[in-house]
């Protein structure tokens, strides 16, 4: 290991993905590592957006069926440009909804309290909007979400681990609902496991992946995952609100939707106009309302840089920069009382890294005041995440470097310890 500059030109040199950099909008003098909370534009992602309101400007409303993108099928077609990232068939994943959203459909699907079976497992390390979704889940069921979510305990605060998952699967638990990367420590959850274990004791389990779709690897379909739900504006960088997406497994097909409406129709059948729905017999299932055409255009642009880069050189080159950063982290940042609390472990961390600092409001404000973009996280965390499409490893040493500056000379001494709006 080596700790120069010339070391990260070394590594950059070396980069097989180095060329997609230039396909995105980089501010210059800036060094962006937020791409797990809002990814990037790329000029394809623009490109596709300025397509689509082109088909729209030409065609009006036989932009549905006409163009080089029909709107009436976009969900479906990126839904299986998805599915080679997930893991999936074709036919399994649909780009609908949001994941909020996503999850109140798939809950109103899966969950079918019965018997001593009507609780619900999740954990206690969360994002809020998952909690909040499958406690009114439960409200609407008649549950009382204090006796009927029962979460799992982290042991450090930061992590999960899997034989408390497991030993948390009592006769009573109905569904799991769980994060493949949990959103702050970055770590990775055996969905393999996980899943071989809930369904031996009858339990259905499903995986948000917001934090791990685009940043490593999945293989819902070979890890018979039930279902799975996510954004695509992480790190897919589908923009600001892009329509999310959502898995659900082929055993499962003919499950009538939870949550119906007209686009949950067979295609063939939903212009019939009848009052009774003929469900698609996919995914597809899952979709509710006329989708939001515009906030999926980027990701025709953007999942097509995906699927040919490929998520296994995606993942080595994220591994490499996390990696690297970490070494970076711990010779130059020791003794500064920032401490690493993302797992180390290849197998278990996701494409983040997570810093944990008393004064990490303020030096978040310090990073960025020097065109460091991070992600803070309330009350004490600090995100960076190196992301592979776009981030160079030379940006990973500069960050660290100008962390360093700012640690030493206690730069975010000048600002407030307070959270801004969002983040
Ligand atoms: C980003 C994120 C969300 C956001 O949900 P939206 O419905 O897109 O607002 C939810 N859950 C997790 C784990 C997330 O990381």
């Amino acid at each position: 290991m080596d700790f120069t500059e010339n070391y990260a030109h070394m590594l950059d040199e070396q980069d097989v993905l180095a060329s997609y950099r230039k396909e995105f909008y980089i501010k210059k003098d800036g060094i962006y590592l937020d791409g797990n909370s809002l990814g990037l534009l790329s000029k394809r992602a623009e490109q596709a957006l300025l397509d689509l309101l082109e088909s729209w400007k030409l065609y009006g409303i036989d932009g549905w069926t006409e163009g080089k993108n029909p709107w009436f099928y976009l969900s479906e077609t990126l839904g299986k440009e998805l599915a080679p990232i997930v893991g999936a068939a074709p036919e399994e994943v649909i780009v609908t909804g949001s994941t909020t959203t996503n999850l109140h459909q798939l809950v109103s699907t899966f969950y079918k309290p019965i018997g001593k079976k009507t609780k619900i497992l999740a954990d206690e390390l969360n994002f809020p909007s998952d909690i909040y979704a499958l406690q009114s889940q439960l409200m609407q069921k008649g549950y009382d979400p204090e006796k009927h979510l029962v979460r799992v305990a982290s042991g450090d605060g930061q992590t999960l681990r899997e034989e408390d998952i497991i030993a948390a699967m009592s006769d009573d638990i109905a569904l799991i609902v769980l994060p493949a990367v949990l959103y702050r420590s970055g770590q990775i959850l055996d969905m393999e496991l996980l899943a071989k274990e809930a369904h031996k004791r009858g339990i259905t389990i499903g995986f948000d992946l917001c934090h791990s779709i685009g940043a490593i690897p999945h293989e819902l379909s070979a890890w018979d995952i039930d279902f799975a739900f996510w954004c695509n504006y992480k790190h897919l960088n589908g923009g600001p609100g892009a329509t999310g997406g959502l898995f659900v497994n082929k055993r499962h097909f003919g499950m009538k939707p939870g949550l119906a409406g007209w686009f949950s129709s067979r295609k063939d059948k939903q212009f019939d106009m009848e009052h009774v729905l003929t469900p698609a017999e996919d995914a597809g299932a899952y979709q509710i309302g006329t989708p939001n055409v515009l906030s999926m255009a980027p990701l025709i642009g953007s999942l097509s840089m995906f699927n040919e880069a490929g998520m296994g050189k995606i993942r080595e080159k994220s591994l490499k920069l996390t990696g690297y950063m970490i070494d970076l982290i711990v010779h130059e940042l020791d003794g500064h009382g920032l401490v690493l609390r993302n797992p180390l472990d290849v197998q278990k961390r996701g494409g983040h890294i997570y810093l944990e600092h008393p004064e990490a409001a303020r030096i978040c404000k310090a990073l960025k005041a020097e065109g460091i973009i991070p992600d803070f996280r309330a009350p004490n965390g600090i995100r960076l995440a190196p992301v592979a499409l776009y981030n160079t490893f030379e940006e990973v040493w500069k960050a660290v470097q100008v962390l360093k500056t700012i640690m030493v000379e206690e730069k975010y001494k000048q600002y407030e310890n307070k959270r801004g709006v969002v983040a």
